[in-house]
């Protein structure tokens, strides 16, 4: 991670959705003399990045907890009072497809104006066989809709649902409406790449987040953690046994869970801007994580409670100044390991031929201005797939 093989002078030749060939401009000029140019003078083109990790498919936003929780209460209280997840459950479940659809539109590209060209979006804030089935659908909505492409993953497993706390319907028959009516309908209309489940004392137990992926496997779907974030817990030893693609958060992980990461093929997915914005005074070990061989991701988990920013290159900064990485670990993170997080490395995250053309474009003059000017947006555009998706200003008046 610690190579971004950044180069000066550089061409880039795309053809279709491809990118041709890699070179110095007169080169590529006497190989493909009746190409378009597009000058990029001045700028830093990177893959464009890869934000494995958003619950970008949400209804209204959750500004008041951002105050509530200066005022000392904790996430676990929000959530004892109905607020947190379940407050975006509640107001989920009242929308329409076409509501949701317009309300994530716009976020979406708001999040490509900052550099994102492939995007994960779980569901997870239904909770219900209707409402995680909308979610998901909506998701595929906008797939076909942006040029971005959108990688979409069921996290029915978000929280166990307040209607089914009490005493006629438990957790058990929770967990039993995933696998029984959910999971089939999602494999077989193929809604979803991945399933994920919120695996954390007070949330999903090791048992049931085994039992949960374990089927979600044996039914085609690539596996995904939210695990350790706010007490070690043994997720990150679990995402290593069953083989899942990455395990998410990992603020708390173990000495035994960085062992099993190092060793395993599952990608560290951290997130650092959950933290910030919680207000929390600790990351995850990015450091020792890496230093034991782990590929590490960084990702925005942009998503109304705890991480509402479209920033990527935020996180980046996030990256160096928080977690203590170069600025190639934080640039490889946001794309080659963003796209083995997502099962794409041999499709996006790099800049090579045969690749798809996918590409950010910034406003800098060195690679390391990307994560140097926190908080700017220096993106000028995004191509995906050899279609620009966003050209600097369009995204500006798109409220959020
Ligand atoms: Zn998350």
């Amino acid at each position: 991670m610690g190579d971004a093989g950044v180069r000066t002078g550089t061409a880039i030749a795309i053809e279709g959705e491809r990118i041709a060939a890699v070179g110095s401009q007169a080169d590529l000029e006497r190989e493909f003399p009746d190409a378009t140019r597009i000058d990029c003078a001045n700028t830093v083109i990177t893959p464009g990045l890869v934000d494995s990790h958003t619950h970008a498919l949400f209804g209204r936003a959750r500004y008041e907890e951002h105050e509530q929780r200066a005022a000392g209460a904790d996430y676990m209280a929000i959530a004892r009072r109905g607020g947190g997840i379940h407050s975006s459950v509640a107001d989920l479940r009242a929308r329409s497809e076409d509501d949701l659809y317009a309300l994530a539109l716009p976020r979406l590209r708001r999040l490509a104006s900052y550099g994102s060209t492939t995007i994960e979006v779980k569901s997870g804030y239904g909770l219900s066989v209707d409402d995680e089935l909308k979610s998901l659908r909506v998701v595929r909505r906008l797939g076909e809709a942006l040029p971005m492409r959108l990688i979409p993953t069921w996290l029915g497993a978000h929280e166990i649902p307040l209607d089914h706390r009490g005493t006629d319907r438990s957790r058990s028959d929770y967990v039993a409406l995933l696998l029984d009516e959910l999971l089939p309908v999602v494999a077989r209309e193929n809604l979803a790449r991945f399933a994920d489940v919120f695996c954390e004392p007070g949330v999903f137990t090791i048992a049931e987040t085994r039992s949960i992926l374990t089927a979600s496997r044996s039914a085609g779907l690539g596996l995904k953690l939210h695990a350790d974030e706010l007490e070690p817990h043994g997720g990150a030893e679990l995402a290593a046994e069953l083989g899942a693609i990455s395990a998410d958060h990992l603020a708390s992980i173990s000495a035994a869970g960085i062992e099993a990461i190092a060793t395993s093929g599952t990608v560290a997915t951290l997130l650092p801007g959950t933290m910030l914005f919680l207000g929390k005074h600790r990351q995850a070990p990015a450091r020792r994580l890496i230093d034991a061989g782990a590929a590490v991701a960084l990702a925005t988990d942009f998503n109304p409670g705890t991480s509402p920013t479209f920033n990527f290159p935020l996180i980046l900064t996030l990256g160096v100044s928080q977690l203590g990485m170069s600025a190639a670990e934080v640039l490889i993170a946001a794309t080659v390991n963003g796209a083995a997080a997502l099962g794409l490395a041999a499709e996006t995250g790099q800049i090579a031929t045969g690749f798809s053309a996918d590409l950010a474009i910034f406003h800098a003059d060195d690679v390391r201005e990307i994560p140097y000017w926190y908080g700017d947006r220096r993106c000028r555009s995004t191509w995906a797939r050899g279609k620009p998706c966003h050209a600097y200003g369009a995204a500006d008046n798109l409220s959020a």
